[in-house]
């Protein structure tokens, strides 16, 4: 028997290959899946005892499974964070972490640019239930310190957010929480978890949609939270475990495959990103370029700061508004035209018919969300192949 070794104190890319795994009595080289949904014991005193927590074990579906758990241990590991649970969705994973916490009479503080889901959540359903939201600009630091006072319970805040590529400082936001008591949770999608580290500069809690790059291969659907084993253990898990939102074995398990890629990908995302971000920088067709990695980026010592590179996305803005955007998107022959993001295929996204549109006009202007911005998901195709057909679609503009 080889011993078992301290995963934690593995190097990143060791740690999403190897991290979590459970290898059954057949020896598999890869994770096993297992298709179901509960569990027998060897007599009553065994289920009494994994019921009280005496004998370790699995017990039913909605409460642990092996390939969620593996998958929980590996993402933990990844993320530096103590616990993790995982979701059906990403929005699962937002409505939970809000949900568990949250009673009436609380306040919410939220940034102003919004996955328009999350928006949805935060503007309509949270206030059926007494509780009270502000919206803050990303940048405004003054506005969050107004904002976040002693009633707010939770911050929530998407950095770089969708579709704008807007940046809010983490840290700086941190400790007005750690002022008042409010719990911050990041959305930290668009960064994908190897570019920025929430809990490091001073977050409480990052969720993920993996349906994003962490599956990137736009197969499942899937989300995850992670934080202190305190609030995992005390405050998620009970509300996950009683209403069901879980993640089902096999998208698990096809996550756990995408994890073993992750650092390949997210480099090769990020090159790719960077040439196109340039070269987009010295078109004419454009009235905006947003992208993290560039300097003209107007929050660029904020990306300096907390992020490792420019990251994946870039979004711009094309001169002639809608027709423009469209012309552009139609004479695009590889890229595909699409709402989602975070996939080895790049994809174009005109997020204000698309993703944003159901937000209404004057949310969209308050977002900058315009009728000429669209949204690139730079996949990690070759890049020659890339720039011959973004150069090719601005000549069509
Ligand atoms: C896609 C996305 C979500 C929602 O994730 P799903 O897996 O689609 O439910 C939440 N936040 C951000 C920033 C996203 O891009």
């Amino acid at each position: 028997m080889k011993k078992k070794q301290d995963a934690t104190k593995w190097k990143l890319a060791t740690k999403l290959v190897r991290g979590g795994r459970i290898k059954t009595s057949m020896g598999e080289t890869s994770e096993g899946l297992f298709l179901n949904s509960s569990y027998s014991y060897e007599s009553a005193e065994e289920g009494e005892g994994r019921f009280d927590g005496s004998i370790p074990g699995f017990k039913y579906g909605r409460y642990s499974h092996p390939n969620l758990a593996m998958l929980e241990e590996r993402l933990s590991l990844m993320e530096g964070s103590e616990a993790c649970v995982v979701t059906a969705s990403g929005m699962a994973a937002v409505f939970a972490s809000f949900m568990c916490q949250l009673k009436a009479g609380d306040h919410v503080a939220a940034s102003a640019v919004l996955f328009s889901s999350c928006h949805y959540i935060i503007t309509d359903l949270l206030p059926r239930f007494g509780i009270t939201y502000s919206l803050v600009e990303s940048a405004d630091m003054a506005a969050w310190a107004k904002a976040i006072t002693k009633k707010t319970k939770l911050v929530f805040m998407e950095t770089p957010a969708n579709p704008t590529l807007e940046l809010v400082d983490i840290a700086a936001v941190a400790k007005l929480c750690k002022k008042t008591g409010a719990c911050l949770i990041v959305d930290n999608v668009f960064a994908t978890p190897l570019l920025q580290h929430p809990l490091q500069l001073g977050a409480d809690v990052v969720v993920y949609s993996t349906t994003k790059h962490i599956d990137g291969q736009g197969r499942t659907l899937g989300g995850a939270i992670l934080g202190s084993k305190a609030f995992i253990e005390n405050t998620a898990l009970p509300f996950i475990r009683h209403t069901g939102p879980h993640m089902s074995a096999f998208n698990a398990w096809v996550l756990l495959k995408s994890l073993e890629t992750l650092p390949l990908r997210v480099a090769r995302h990020c090159d790719n990103a960077e040439v196109l971000a340039d070269l987009l920088a010295k078109s004419s067709k454009l009235s905006r370029l947003i992208y993290p990695g560039l300097k003209s980026h107007p929050q660029y010592a904020i990306a300096k700061k907390q992020m490792d590179r420019g990251g994946p996305m870039i979004a711009f803005e094309l001169k002639g508004g809608k027709k423009a955007a469209f012309r552009f998107m139609n004479a695009l022959q590889i890229i595909d035209i699409s709402n989602n993001l975070g996939n080895a295929k790049s994809l174009i996204t005109h997020s204000a018919s698309t993703t944003h549109a159901s937000i209404g006009a004057p949310a969209r202007k308050a977002q900058g969300i315009t009728d000429g911005l669209v949204r690139l998901s730079v996949g990690i195709e070759d890049i020659d192949d890339l720039r011959a057909d973004i150069e090719t679609a601005l000549k069509a503009v």
